[in-house]
């Protein structure tokens, strides 16, 4: 296990979200570092789920967080006026709802491989 705490965020590929989210996370949940998994409009990718092979990437490292740097926080981010996601903002809550629920799904079957108890935070 890596030296440290992490959390995990699956975020945009835009330049402007990368510092802002991650110093964000690092005051919510106390961690030393955040590892970062950049799409560009991830929440797009993860809701429509067209790309299978980029959402199975995804989920791949988030399990390479998980695993390997013990991370116990995961976030999606989606943002306002993203080239990759280019939707009026009424449309990014319901999207974000579809994302938040695969990575959810997805991380609480690795908790119950893992037989561990999963958190909700
Ligand atoms: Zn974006």
């Amino acid at each position: 296990m890596a030296e440290g705490t992490f959390a995990t965020v699956v975020n945009c590929m835009d330049g402007r979200t990368q510092l802002p989210v991650i110093e964000y996370l690092k005051k919510k949940y106390g961690v030393d570092y955040v590892d970062s998994i950049t799409e560009p409009g991830p929440i797009k990718i993860l809701a429509e789920r067209t790309y299978l092979t980029i959402i199975d990437q995804i989920k791949k490292r988030v399990g390479i967080s998980v695993e390997k740097h013990g991370s116990r926080h995961i976030a999606v981010v989606g943002h306002h006026d993203c080239a990759g996601n280019p939707v009026d903002k009424a449309t990014q809550p319901a999207q974000m709802e579809k994302a938040k629920k695969l990575i959810e799904a997805h991380w609480k079957k690795q908790a119950a491989e893992r037989k561990e108890p999963v958190r909700k935070t």
